[in-house]
């Protein structure tokens, strides 16, 4: 459920016709409501109501200042995989204590500088980098709390390149390095074993890859008890799916109640980092038609929206609903939606039925709000996008349009 809604014949965001958004902030624009990013991280929250838990958003699904500020309001902790985004989660003011570090590459400065923030835990991958953590928090005389990321060798049925939990991807350990590792952290003065954590993969639409990887994870945690390791936080990741086109992903509350019965009566807080299930569909990218073009075999659209705005249909085929921002009735034709890129993989839609379009016309991007903006870049030197927040009748430039001079800032 969103509120970007037809009413009156046009597209609102919340309160506001996007079209005024067109005419005030120009195009191409992201537009994210603050109604449907609350509405999603609650659910989440409402999910494991019965349990001890903590929501941690993950930053790479959107990293604007004024979402996480607003999810951090709501109580929400942050999953972050880098250095840049504990910096952008520390401006939000996130409490640093519901932040969790996952990444299979943290550097040196990163680690000091969330054993600095004095996170709530560091997702470890591999054994190096727990030696690594070790070492850092002695030389800063802290204690570093970890969990370990188990790969639990799960098969998410999801697209290939957003796979995480099988045996020949780069993330976690295996469950016999990690007993390794769990029992070199408990006797390392400086380690603190607290957690396990895994993340199979995104845009799950079942529940099944979900308990498998826990149930997994949780005769772990009971061996583990036996080795004398406690752990407290069980982080079950993120990835739940969305409805981009015709998929009927499971709700929160579905996951919710899975996890409540998988768990029984263990003490545990049960964490997740759901990232897409609060942005995806709380965001759309809005853009305006340049020309259309017709050659021998196919219609064109081009927008002034390319890959470098939203990647996600070139990087993995990715379908994203387009629609005019004000439909008209007209007759459907199939079109490739394309941006003024010099790629063939430069499209946003690819053989859609789309009405015939006007040039300057408005159309709306749906379910854009996660790996939208985050992903986006500079190529063909495009100034990136402008992004726009609506909460109920009031509409915030949350990060304004990049300019030329923002190309070449950096350059000497
Ligand atoms: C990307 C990622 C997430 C979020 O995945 P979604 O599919 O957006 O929910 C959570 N945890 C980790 C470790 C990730 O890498």
């Amino acid at each position: 459920m969103d509120y970007f809604e037809y009413r009156d014949g046009q597209l609102w965001a919340e309160e506001v016709r996007v079209a005024d958004l067109v005419e005030q902030y120009g195009t191409p624009l992201y537009v994210y409501s603050a109604r449907t990013l609350a509405r999603h991280f609650t659910a989440f929250d409402a999910a494991l109501d019965g349990l001890d838990h903590l929501i941690c958003f993950s930053v790479k699904a959107n990293s604007n200042l004024s979402l996480l500020r607003q999810l951090g309001e709501l109580g929400a902790g942050m999953d972050i995989v880098s250095g840049g985004e504990l910096y952008r989660v520390l401006k939000a003011g996130v409490d640093p204590h519901k932040v969790v570090f996952s990444g299979v590459g943290k550097q040196d400065h990163e680690i000091r500088e969330a054993l600095t923030a004095d996170i709530l835990m560091f997702n470890v991958e591999s054994s190096q980098e727990l030696e690594r953590i070790g070492r850092i928090a002695e030389k800063m005389q802290t204690v570093a709390c970890i969990s370990i990321r188990i790969n639990p060798d799960v098969d998410p049925q999801t697209h290939p390149y957003i796979s995480t939990g099988l045996k020949k991807n780069k993330f976690g350990m295996d469950m016999l390095e990690a007993t390794g590792a769990y029992l070199m952290a408990k006797r390392h003065a400086f380690l603190e074993p607290v957690g396990m954590d895994c993340h199979i993969g995104s845009q799950l639409t079942q529940i099944g890859p979900f308990v498998e990887a826990l149930e997994k994870l949780l005769t772990f945690v009971d061996r583990l008890g036996s080795s004398g390791v406690t752990i407290h936080y069980l982080d079950l990741g993120g990835g739940l799916g969305i409805t981009y086109h015709d998929e009927l992903p499971p709700l929160p509350a579905d996951l919710g109640k899975a996890i409540a019965e998988t768990v029984g009566r263990r003490e545990l807080t049960i964490i997740l980092e759901p990232g897409r299930a609060i942005a995806g569909n709380a965001g759309i990218l809005v853009t305006r038609v340049i020309f259309t073009k017709k050659t021998p075999v196919k219609h064109f659209v081009i927008v002034d929206a390319a890959m470098n705005d939203l990647v996600r249909p070139s990087l993995y085929g990715a379908y994203h609903r387009i629609r005019e921002v004000h439909p008209r009735g007209r007759e459907p034709m199939k079109v490739d939606v394309v941006g003024p890129i010099c790629e063939s993989t430069d499209f946003l839609a690819q053989d859609r039925l789309l009405p015939g379009l006007a040039v300057g016309e408005a159309l709306a991007v749906f379910s854009a709000g996660a790996y939208g903006f985050t992903m986006s870049s500079q190529y063909n030197s495009r100034p990136r996008a402008a992004e726009v927040r609506v909460d109920g009748d009031h509409a915030i430039l949350a990060r304004r349009r990049e300019t030329y001079d923002d190309l070449i800032a950096l350059e000497e």
